[in-house]
């Protein structure tokens, strides 16, 4: 009997979950064009390119920038295993999920992990690092930018200020901000930063931007053990993407050629627009949505600094999660639950890349105030 074998068919959604966000037809139709060889002389020029590009979106000077080959968790996890060796100090700020989840990545390094936290939907004063590096000091300190899990939003230049004068260097998350509101590496005084490509920057998942300091990579290669993972080694890593020294590649792994080309394109949609263009347009979207969500009765979540790209809403009483977002899809339209303490408790509405603008909001709004008829 002769098999069939059905063609791929998803459905088109609007993605205004956590991430990923709908990717820009320019990315998807750079992702079609020919794959070269990873060390193919035209590749080499498409990655300088990309590196230099994700400098300016990151803006920093700092050599050390690349997309590594796999998504945010893995930029993440890079910072903590490059960064901590056993037996160091590292002082993480949670506010919420991924800032739990952060302080699970440090321990498994063998660092002596000591941890802030603030109340669900609110940010950490950084008087509070203060005292803790006054108490005791750390070689890292760690936190995350963007809360995707509460819609907060925890300031970093003064507690890079406080790190940098206690000794520590400050290593950021920013996987849900880059590319929607500014992340100044420099101005901040930032250490190492990693990020995604499939929210703000509106790619797919599957690249994690990092970026490390001159003073980071000091560390780095002055570290008395091997860093404990061979793929996420940045010294093996910038062996293959260059050291900003000599001009000779080696081979770590394949890069994933189709999805460097994403990014390439998904920078420059970037830098054409205007960073500061792009993240105005993100705050815009933001209040709109607000304003809509007001008029409905709908209250947010966030009590803190909120996130122009990730909008927490409470679940009013009565209102059964589960139902309003299954008639949501019904419509084609993704929103995402809590999590931990927050399941049931609020949406997550993401407007990131190309869905902070007026028709995805307006669309949205709609959908929503009929679904919770
Ligand atoms: N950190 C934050 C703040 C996130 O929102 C996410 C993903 O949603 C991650 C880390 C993990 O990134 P990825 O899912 O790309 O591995």
């Amino acid at each position: 009997m002769e098999r069939r074998f059905g063609e791929l068919n998803p459905p088109q959604r609007l993605l205004m979950g956590p991430g990923p966000s709908n990717v820009d037809p320019r990315i998807l139709r750079a992702m079609a064009t020919p794959v070269i060889g990873h060390l193919d002389p035209a590749f080499l020029s498409i990655m300088d390119e990309t590196m230099g590009w994700l400098r300016e979106v990151y803006e920093t000077r700092n050599h050390h920038t690349v997309p590594i080959s796999a998504t945010g968790s893995a930029g993440v996890e890079a910072m903590m295993v490059n960064l901590l060796e056993p037996g160091d100090d590292v002082v993480v700020g949670i506010i919420g999920y991924f800032g739990q989840r952060m302080a699970d990545v440090a321990s498994r390094t063998g660092a002596n992990v000591r941890v802030i936290e603030a109340p669900l939907g609110e940010a950490i004063p950084p008087e509070r690092f203060e005292e803790e590096l006054r108490r005791k000091p750390a070689k890292l300190v760690a936190l995350v930018h963007a809360e995707t899990s509460t819609g907060a939003e925890q300031e970093i230049a003064p507690v890079a200020e406080i790190a940098h004068r206690y000794g520590a260097l400050i290593a950021i998350d920013c996987v849900t901000s880059l590319g929607g509101m500014p992340v100044r590496v420099d101005e901040w005084g930032v250490d190492a930063a990693a990020s995604c490509s499939q929210k703000c920057l509106g790619a797919p998942p599957g690249l994690s931007p990092v970026t490390f300091s001159p003073r980071a990579m000091e560390v780095i290669t002055g570290r008395k053990s091997k860093c404990q993972s061979w793929y996420l080694d940045v010294n093996l890593l910038f062996a293959y993407w260059g050291d900003g020294k000599a001009n000779n590649r080696v081979f770590h792994h394949t890069g994933p050629i189709t999805m460097i080309y994403a990014m390439r394109e998904a920078l420059r949609i970037a830098l054409e627009e205007g960073l500061e263009a792009r993240y105005a347009r993100h705050r815009k979207a933001h209040e709109a949505f607000a304003a809509g969500l007001e008029a409905m009765g709908l209250t947010l979540f966030t009590k803190g600094k909120r996130l122009p790209m990730l909008n927490v809403i409470n679940i009013p009483e009565g209102i059964d999660d589960l139902a309003v977002r299954r008639r949501l899809l019904e419509q084609n339209i993704e929103i995402s639950g809590g999590f931990g303490p927050l399941a049931g408790r609020v949406w997550r509405v993401g407007l990131m890349g190309v869905n902070a603008n007026p028709a995805p909001v307006i669309t949205l709004l709609g959908a929503l105030e009929q679904a919770l008829v």
